[in-house]
Order: structure tokens, then sequence, then C-alpha cells
């Protein structure tokens, strides 16, 4: 099996004699990254991080002081970037180098530059952290990768000889797409199928255009397809194709279909009008109407009164977004409000985007709990129902679990109220294939995450259809690990060609 995560040889800046010391380095202030500022970003969808110019990267990568080996930073990094070598490349101004340093074991370093919750992943293991702000390693990622693509564009890889092998991947979000340009470079046939209009999972169909610019993702498609990788979108898997069709035409399927369903409230008045799962909101909200499919091609309504529940990130982008919709629908007397069931120590998003909902003027209402939501004559929801909530002994997540208030019922008015309530897995296609072993909520089993080899021969997962909902990078982390795995299968497989059957035409529905 290839390597995924080369060692770092004779350039370890950990053994190099650094022109400037531990110390100085320690001594130099950080240098956050520039944002629009609230009162304008309200205003637009934009991303609110501006980036560092390379003046301002230079200094904060000369942050870093370099750690002996093993270093923190690659050991709190899910695909263990080599953070160090990248900063002193950047320190050196050699951008390009330091971009090449992380697409060496990330497929998406842009991306998760921007969105990686860096506070508990990287940085979070920043040894600078223990004396002042971590080096903002997460934002250097994103400049120096941004620095190539825009200058440079994506660089250009060496493919293997073509295997003669082909590979189905179903859904097109950062595991799929790791998964994809692993297998594409070595050598193999790719065709991904994916349900929504365009390419990018979640990346795209989720997260908001403030914290990430679809723009990225675009590129990143395209230039897959420059390469000979197939998107087939529009194609849900399951319904216009069978996964055992695809089983028997490709050598091999990865399943990448992440976490895509909304927890439900189930409590009276879910069904009302202006009731909205969080993923259709913002997906509404965020796009250009184009890139939707037809039945959801409409902005969502904007209220007076907005309300989310979840206190997750999910529910920070849907209170973020509100606020966008209402300032620029011009409702100057418009009320955001998240409602969280516990405090605001407990929630599990992170603070910065708290900080950035607080700074654009959400307000917060802690330790409630829906009990539901009350509709007008014509069936439109109107007012939210709820009862505190006080905070037991701790449950299984270690977090103290929110008890009801006997009595303590009250209503508050809410036009639109979106549910930001966590996701469960698609059963769908776990369910069209009964010999294939599930887990917990109908998670795909794999024999490791470091394969994601299911029980099935030749089908392999990975990402939030595994895990759960979870993050850009474990997926990313997953795509590449069961890549490996697939092309050590693939090369190793004796059975003839399947080449008979063109991709275009496996997209065809199902005849029933
Ligand atoms: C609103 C929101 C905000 C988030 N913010 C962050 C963040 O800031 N940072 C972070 O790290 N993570 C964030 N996450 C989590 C992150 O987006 C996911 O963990 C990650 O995208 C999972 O990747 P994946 O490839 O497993 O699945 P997805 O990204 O969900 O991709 C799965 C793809 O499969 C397609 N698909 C599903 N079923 C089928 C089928 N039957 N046929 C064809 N295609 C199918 C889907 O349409 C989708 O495109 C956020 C998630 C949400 C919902
Ligand atoms: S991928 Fe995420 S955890 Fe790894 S270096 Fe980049 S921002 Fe940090």
């Amino acid at each position: 099996m290839k390597d995924l995560y080369p060692k770092r040889g004779a350039n370890d800046p950990g053994n190099l004699d650094l022109e400037l010391g531990r110390y100085e380095r320690a001594q130099i202030p950080p240098g956050p990254p520039p944002k629009q500022e609230p009162k304008k970003r309200v205003w637009n969808f934009d991303e609110v991080f501006l980036g560092y110019d390379a003046e301002q990267a230079i200094v904060e990568a000369t942050r870093c002081i370099h750690c002996p080996s093993p270093e923190p930073c690659i050991l709190g990094c899910p695909v263990h970037n080599d953070i160090p070598t990248a900063m002193l490349l950047i320190e050196q101004g050699k951008f390009v180098e330091a971009a090449n340093v992380f697409r060496a074991t990330h497929n998406m370093p842009e991306v998760c530059g921007r969105i990686c919750p860096q506070e508990i992943l990287c940085e979070g293991s920043c040894t600078v952290a223990g004396y002042d702000r971590a080096v903002n390693i997460g934002k250097l990622e994103a400049f120096c990768t941004d620095w190539q693509r825009v200058h440079h564009g994506f660089p250009q890889y060496d493919i293997a000889a073509p295997t003669g092998r082909r590979v189905a991947i179903v859904g097109s979000g950062p595991a799929g797409m790791a998964a994809a340009e692993e297998l594409m470079r070595d050598g193999h046939a790719v065709v991904v199928y994916e349900e929504w209009p365009k390419p990018g999972g979640l990346n795209v169909y989720g997260i908001p255009g403030f914290k990430l610019s679809k723009q990225i993702l675009a590129e990143k498609a395209a230039w897959l397809e420059t390469y000979g990788v197939q998107f087939i979108c529009n194609t849900r898997v399951g319904k216009d194709i069978s996964l055992p069709q695809l089983l028997d035409a490709y050598d091999a399927v990865f399943l990448g279909i992440g976490a895509p369903i909304g927890n439900k409230a189930r409590i009276p008045g879910e069904n009302l009008k202006g009731v909205y799962q969080a993923t259709e909101f913002l997906v509404r909200a965020n796009l250009p109407l184009e890139d939707l499919p037809q039945r959801i091609r409409s902005r969502p309504e904007i209220g007076k009164h907005m309300a989310v529940i979840g206190g997750g990130d999910t529910s920070m982008d849907c209170v973020r977004s509100s606020m966008r919709l209402q300032t620029q629908a011009g409702m100057t007397d418009g009320v955001v409000t998240d409602y969280y069931r516990r405090t605001e120590n407990e929630m599990p998003g992170r603070a910065e985007e708290r900080m950035h909902a607080k700074q654009e003027g959400v307000k917060f209402e802690f330790l409630v709990a829906p009990v539901q939501f009350i509709g007008d004559e014509n069936g439109h929801v109107r007012e939210l129902e709820l009862q505190r909530m006080a905070l037991g002994a701790p449950d299984a997540s270690g977090r103290r679990s929110p008890q009801p208030v006997e009595g303590s019922n009250f209503r508050v008015p809410a036009d639109v109220i979106v549910l930001a309530l966590g996701y469960s897995p698609d059963p769908t296609i776990g369910d069209s294939m009964p010999d294939l072993e599930k887990g917990w909520k109908g998670l795909f089993k794999v024999e490791t995450e470091f394969t994601g080899a299911t029980n099935i021969p030749g089908l392999y997962a990975g990402g939030d259809d595994v895990r759960g909902a979870d993050l850009v990078v474990t997926a990313v982390a997953a795509g590449r690990h069961a890549a490996r795995a697939m092309d050590d299968y693939l090369r190793r497989l004796e059975t003839p060609f399947k080449t008979t059957v063109a991709a275009n035409e496996m997209a065809q529905p199902v005849p029933v």
C-alpha cells in the first residue's frame, strides 16, 4: 500500500538551524486575519474572513516555533498535514511550495483552512497557544492554497498508467471527492453519482457562502473533470439507479452519501407552513436559484420573528442566514433568535461562530425547549411555545442534561422556524441491500476507518455515512483511506474488466 502521510525527512524544520530563535518567534504578536465588519457583512453572503495578504501571512507564519518531533499540530490534524514545513515555506515567501505541502496530505486544504474547528484540532494542539493565541494555521493553509489556485491553478499531477478498472463513487461531498481524486491519480476510471444538481456535498448544499465560497468547489470539480473524473448529477442512487446495478457494472463502489436527514422536533405543528428543516432553509437562502432542484427553486420565507431551534454550527449558519435575509429585505425591525435547551457553556458549535452571530445582532435564549408550534387559520406558523429547562446530571455525552421545569411554559411570536436538531443517515441505500451490514441508526459498518471496507467485497464507505454527522476534514481522511484500500483491492482483482457499460448509460432511470 502507498503511504498516505509521507514522513518528513531531512527538511524537517525541527532539525533546522532557524535564523530566528524560538524565543524571538514567540514574541511576535498574533495577526488575526481581517474580516468584514458586522454591519457590512449582514448585507451579503460573501465570506466573512477576507484572508491574509502576503505580508501578513509571512509574519503570522513566522510565529511557528518549530517544535521538535512529534509536532503536536501534525498529530492534532486528522489528515496529519505537515504544518511546520508549510509554515517555514510561507515564512520564506514560497507560497506555492507551502500549498503543495498541504496538498500532499489533503484534498481540500482551502476548504478546511476556512472551516475546520481548528481550536480543537491543529491550533488546539499548537504549543504557542500555551502562552498566546495559537498560530493561525487554518487561515495560513487557506492563504497559500488560495494563492496557488488563483495565481497558478491547481497543480498538475502525474497520473498512474490506466489500470482499466472502473470505480463508482456515490456522493460528491468531501469523502466522495477525496476518494475520486485519489483513485483517479491511481489510474482508475472514476464516475461520481450525485443527487444534487452540482457536485460538492454539504460544502455546497449546506455550509453557507459567508463561511466558504462555493467558487472553490466549482473549480475543484472542474479540475477533476479535466483529469477524466465524470460527475453525473441529478441522479439518486437507490431511485434512478440501484446499488446492486452499480456493483454489477463497476469494479468497486464507494459510498460517501453523508448523513443528510434532518432530525425532527416530534412536537405538534411541525408540518405548518413556515417551519423548515435547516438544510432546505440554508440552500434556498444561500445558493443561486439555478443551482437548486426545481421543487425548491425559490427563496425561503422571511419573517419579522425568525426562530432557530438548536445549538450546533448548523443553528449558527441558520440564524446568520436569517439575519442576512431580513437585512436584504429591508426589515429593520426584524428579530432573529436562537433557542437552545442547555446553556451557552454546553453548546456544541464553535465559539467563534457564536461570536459572529452575536456581532451580527442575533439574540439567544438558553435553557428552553420547544413544546409546540402554533399556526393561524391558514396553517402558517405564528407562535412558538417553549418550556424552561434546568440542568441536571451529566448524560452520556458528558454534558449536563436539560430537565423540564414544571409550569414554566411560555409563548413567543415566530413567523419562520428553522429546525437545526442534528442529522441522521438516509436508510434508503442500506435497505436496498439487506446483506450490507449496518450499525447504529443505519450507519454503514466498515472493517476499520482506515480501509472503509464493508462486508460486501468491492463496496467501501466513509465520511458521515460511517461516523455520523461530523466534519469535512474527517470525511476527507475517510475518502483518502478508502481510496488507498480500494486501489489495493483493484490491483489484486482477477475478474475480467467491466468495460461494456458507458457511464452516461448507467445514469438512465431504472425501468420499473
Ligand atoms: C449546515 C452545516 C454546516 C456545517 N459546517 C461545518 C463546518 O463549519 N466545518 C466542518 O468541518 N464541517 C461542517 N459541517 C459538517 C460537514 O459538512 C460534513 O461532516 C461533511 O460534509 C461530510 O462529508 P461527506 O462527504 O461524508 O458527506 P456530504 O458532504 O453530506 O456529501 C454527501 C453527498 O452524497 C449525496 N448523496 C446522498 N445520497 C445519495 C444518493 N442516494 N445518490 C446520490 N447521491 C447521494 C448528497 O447529495 C451529498 O452531496 C457542517 C454541516 C452542515 C449540515
Ligand atoms: S486540515 Fe484542519 S486540522 Fe488540519 S491543518 Fe488544516 S485546519 Fe488544521
